[in-house]
C-alpha cells in the first residue's frame, strides 16, 4: 500500500497555505501571552529545577493546550493543524512546552481515536483544561530505539486487573505530570511477553519510583529514570483494548512527531530572528556583518530550510486531521526536516554572534541542546531516514 492511501472513511484533506482568521488569532493570543513569559522565565525555571507551572496554567486558562482536542470535551476543536500553532508560537519566544507534546498531542490524540466513551469523559475535560497532564512512557534502556523488544510487562491478575514491572528512561515533564501512558508487553501465561499494551497510570502511586536524569538541556522538563514494581493498574486504565495497544500507539506517534517538528520552527525562527538582528545592527569593517554573504546567504539558506519545513508539517497537519494514513509519511518528513532546520539556524545564529554567540546574555547557547535534541528525540533522524527509504522508496529493510 502506498503511503498516501487512505482508509476510506478519511475526509479530503485541506493543506491552507494562508492561514485562516481562526488560526491567525490562535497564533496572536498564544504569542502575547508567551511574550510576557519569554526565554527568560523558562531559563529561570530551568535553574529553579522548577516546572514552568504559572505558564501552562495561563495557556490552559484560555483553553490553548487542549486546542487540538474534541470540542464536545471541552477542546478547541482545532486539531493538530491548532495544537501545532500554540507550540511553534511558545517556541517562537523560548517557551517549548515538552508536555504540550505528551499530552494532548499524543495521550489526547489517543484517547479521541481509541478511548472508551467512559474513558474519553474521564481524561479528555481535564486534559483540555490542563488540570490533567499526561507524562508518556515507552523508551528503555535496554531496547531503545527498537521498542519491539521492550520488557516491561503487564501481567493480568485473578481479580482483571493489571500489574506492571520493570523500567523506563528518559521520560520528560513526570515531575509536572498527573499521570502517565505506559507503553508495556502483556505477560502471556507461559510467561512470554505479547503484543504491548497501553496504561493510564497515576504519578507517584505505589509500585513506582523515579529518579531524575541530570542533562545539558537547558529547558525545565526534566527526564526521568521509571521503575515499576508489581504496580498495579486496574481494567479500566487499558487504552485502546487489550489487543489493540499497538494502533493506537501509532495514533499518537504522529502528532508527537508534529508537535516535535512544530516545536523545531519556533525555535529555528528564534534563532534566525536574533541572528538577523544581530547581523543588521553589528559593525566591525564600516558595515554592517549581515552585508557579508559569509553571514548572509547561511543565513539565508536557513530560511528556506525553514519554510520548506514549516509547509510539510502543515501537510502533515492537515492529513493527520483527516485521518489519512499518508500522515505518517509527512510527519516523519516533517519532523525530519524541521530538526535540520533548527541544529541549522542555531548554529549558523552562534557563528553569527561571534564570541557572543556563546554569552549566556544573548540567549542563543542556551537553544543549542534543545536544537540538537530534536534530530534524537521523540525519534531519531536516522530512523525517519529508514522509514523514508523503505515506505516511500521501496527500498529493503536494513534492520
Ligand atoms: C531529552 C529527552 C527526552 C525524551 N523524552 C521521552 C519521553 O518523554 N518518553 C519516552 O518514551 N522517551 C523519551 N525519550 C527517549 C527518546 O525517544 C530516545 O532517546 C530516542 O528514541 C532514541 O533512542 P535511544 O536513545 O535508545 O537510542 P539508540 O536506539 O540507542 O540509538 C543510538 C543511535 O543509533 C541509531 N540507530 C539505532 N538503530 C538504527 C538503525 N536501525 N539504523 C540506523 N541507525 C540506528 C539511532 O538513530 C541513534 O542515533 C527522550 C529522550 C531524550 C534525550
Amino acid at each position: 500500500m502506498s503511503p498516501l492511501d487512505s482508509p476510506a472513511t478519511a475526509e479530503e484533506p485541506v493543506i491552507r497555505l494562508v492561514p485562516t482568521a481562526e488560526e491567525r488569532l490562535l497564533r496572536e493570543s498564544v504569542g502575547a501571552i508567551a511574550a510576557r513569559y519569554g526565554q527568560k522565565y523558562m531559563i529561570r525555571c530551568t535553574e529553579a529545577g522548577e516546572p514552568p507551572t504559572e505558564m501552562w496554567d495561563e495557556l490552559a486558562e484560555h483553553g490553548y493546550v487542549g486546542a487540538n482536542l474534541p470540542e464536545e470535551f471541552g477542546g478547541g476543536g482545532m486539531g493538530m493543524t491548532g495544537l501545532a500553532i500554540v507550540q511553534e508560537e511558545l517556541a517562537r519566544h523560548g517557551c517549548t512546552q515538552l508536555l504540550l507534546v505528551v499530552s494532548p498531542a499524543i495521550a489526547g490524540s489517543i484517547l479521541t481515536r481509541h478511548g472508551s466513551q467512559a474513558q474519553k469523559e474521564r481524561w479528555l475535560p481535564g486534559l483540555a483544561d490542563g488540570t490533567e497532564r499526561i507524562a508518556f512512557a515507552v523508551t528503555e534502556a535496554d531496547a531503545g530505539t527498537n521498542t519491539h523488544k521492550i520488557t516491561t510487562r503487564a501481567r493480568k491478575t485473578a481479580g482483571g486487573d493489571w500489574q506492571i514491572t520493570g523500567q523506563k528512561t528518559y521520560i520528560s515533564g513526570v515531575e509536572h505530570a498527573t499521570a502517565i501512558l505506559v507503553v508495556a508487553r502483556q505477560e502471556l501465561d507461559d510467561g512470554t511477553l505479547g503484543l504491548p499494551l497501553l496504561f493510564l497510570v497515576d504519578v507517584d502511586g505505589p509500585g513506582m519510583t523515579r529518579q531524575p536524569i541530570a542533562t545539558a538541556l537547558r529547558m525545565p522538563d526534566r527526564q526521568w529514570t521509571l521503575f515499576f514494581d508489581h504496580l498495579t493498574v486496574p481494567a479500566e486504565r487499558v487504552l485502546g483494548g487489550e489487543i489493540g495497544g499497538l494502533g493506537a500507539l501509532f495514533d499518537g506517534l504522529n502528532p508527537e512527531r508534529i508537535m516535535a517538528a512544530a516545536g523545531a520552527l519556533g525555535g529555528a525562527d528564534l534563532a534566525l530572528e536574533k541572528a538577523a538582528a544581530y547581523a543588521r545592527e553589528r559593525v566591525v569593517w564600516g558595515q554592517p556583518i549581515g552585508a557579508h554573504q559569509g553571514i548572509a546567504h547561511p543565513l539565508a539558506e536557513c530560511k528556506v530550510e525553514v519554510e520548506l519545513a514549516r509547509l510539510m508539517t502543515r501537510k502533515a497537519c492537515a492529513l493527520y486531521d483527516a485521518g489519512w494514513k499518508g500522515a505518517g509519511e509527512a510527519a516523519n518528513m516533517g519532523k525530519y526536516a524541521a530538526a535540520e532546520a533548527i541544529v541549522h539556524c542555531v548554529d549558523h545564529a552562534i557563528q553569527t554572534h561571534g564570541g557572543n554567540g556563546v554569552a549566556l546574555e544573548y540567549g542563543i547557547s542556551d537553544m543549542w541542546w534543545g536544537a540538537r535534541l530534536t534530530r534524537i528525540a521523540p525519534v531519531s533522524r536516522e530512523m525517519i531516514l529508514n522509514y523514508v527509504a523503505e515506505h516511500s522508496l521501496g527500498l529493503p529493510k536494513s534492520y
